[in-house]
């Protein structure tokens, strides 16, 4: 439990006093009753099934998270993929070349670049050798102007789930807003924090339909925490950041949890396969790490080698060796069985 946190010192000024923008939508909210027309927001009235805006808090698909995360719609924002959500958390609580962030390397790029497009400071700390975040070390980098420490739990790229102590250390000792993002929670066996966001009002949790709920093409980023966070970010989003077709596809996929739960179910069985397969019988892969999410870490020889030798079989995989912890590393995402056949088929030629 975090007591004593005050949202509005972390709110920039400009923001708290921005009057948001007022959408012909949301001057009139009952847009269902029937005897209405609606001459209100200059659209085209020859109905194609998209000539009207969408509804800015996509009701529809809050609704549906709702009762599937058992959370309140007051404690959700949707975004244009996590990456809007993320931006928008940048701009609601950092101020340009005042402010700084602590992101946790090697972890997603996105939070380095938008650190650098809203000009923010980016203090990194790296993982310590099993991949989980040096508590101390964080701290010791914190100061008054330091507004989010980004958590990837389970991380990308190295596919860990941050142990829970550690996060509820950083959770209790860091006084900005801890962003946790999820968006590989469905694949890994420990519990999103969700449930706990009612004892951390510094807590935000990402999460995506782009990974689990296959729609990384419509793109759809939700966020979840106090609702004195979410009415800010919702104060600055765009009104309709959140278009029709995604609404429509979204609310479809959310009512087929069980299709959902199938595959997550099949990608993880084949995580495992494909794990034990290449342990056994690829002589040139030195190590493979135990893995939360839809992909595999591998630590090999001379990873820019295999991945040029394995583009050449038609197989495209991520070499992360750059990396900051990650020297000769290769990413592989968990593909269906066929596909995984043929990497696995791939790798062993290149021997
Ligand atoms: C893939 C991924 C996302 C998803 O981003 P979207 O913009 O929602 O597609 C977010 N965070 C991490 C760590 C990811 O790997």
């Amino acid at each position: 439990m975090k007591t004593d946190f005050n949202i509005n010192n972390l709110i920039r000024e400009n923001i708290k006093s921005l009057k948001p923008y007022s959408s012909a939508r949301d001057e009139y909210k009952d847009a269902t009753s029937k005897e209405m027309i609606f001459l209100d927001a200059n659209e085209n009235p020859f109905e194609n099934g998209v000539n009207r805006y969408p509804d800015p808090h996509q009701n529809d698909v809050k609704e549906l998270l709702s009762d599937i995360k058992g959370i309140s719609k007051e404690n959700i924002l949707l975004g244009n993929g996590s990456d809007e959500v993320l931006d928008l958390i940048f701009r609601a609580f950092c101020e340009p070349n005042v402010d700084n962030i602590i992101t946790l390397p090697p972890t997603y790029g996105m939070y380095s670049v938008l650190a650098d497009v809203n000009a923010i400071e980016n203090r990194k700390v790296l993982l310590n050798q099993e991949f989980e975040p040096d508590v101390d070390a964080i701290l010791e980098k914190v100061d008054a102007n330091s507004k989010l420490l980004f958590l990837c739990s389970p991380n990308n790229p190295t596919g860990n789930s941050f142990s829970v102590n550690a996060v509820e250390q950083l959770l209790n000792k860091f006084n900005g807003l801890v962003v946790l993002d999820e968006a590989y929670i469905d694949f890994s066996e420990q519990k999103s924090w969700l449930e706990k966001l009612d004892k951390f009002p510094n807590l935000i949790i990402t999460q995506t339909l782009s990974k689990a709920y296959g729609l990384a093409g419509i793109r759809l980023g939700t966020c979840y925490a106090s609702k004195e966070i979410v009415q800010v970010l919702k104060n600055i989003k765009p009104p309709y950041n959140v278009n029709e077709l995604t609404q429509q596809r979204a609310a479809v996929r959310l009512q087929k949890m069980d299709e959902i739960q199938n595959e997550v179910a099949q990608l993880i069985s084949e995580r495992k396969r494909l794990k034990k397969e290449l342990e056994c019988c690829v002589s040139y892969i030195e190590k493979i790490y135990p893995s939360d999410g839809n992909f595999l870490l591998l630590k090999v020889d001379d990873a820019t080698k295999r991945y040029n030798q394995l583009i050449e079989y038609g197989v495209v995989i991520r070499n992360r060796t750059n990396q900051p912890l990650c020297e000769n590393c290769l990413r592989i995402s968990v593909g269906i069985c066929e596909e995984n056949q043929r990497l696995i088929r791939a790798l062993k030629a290149i021997q």
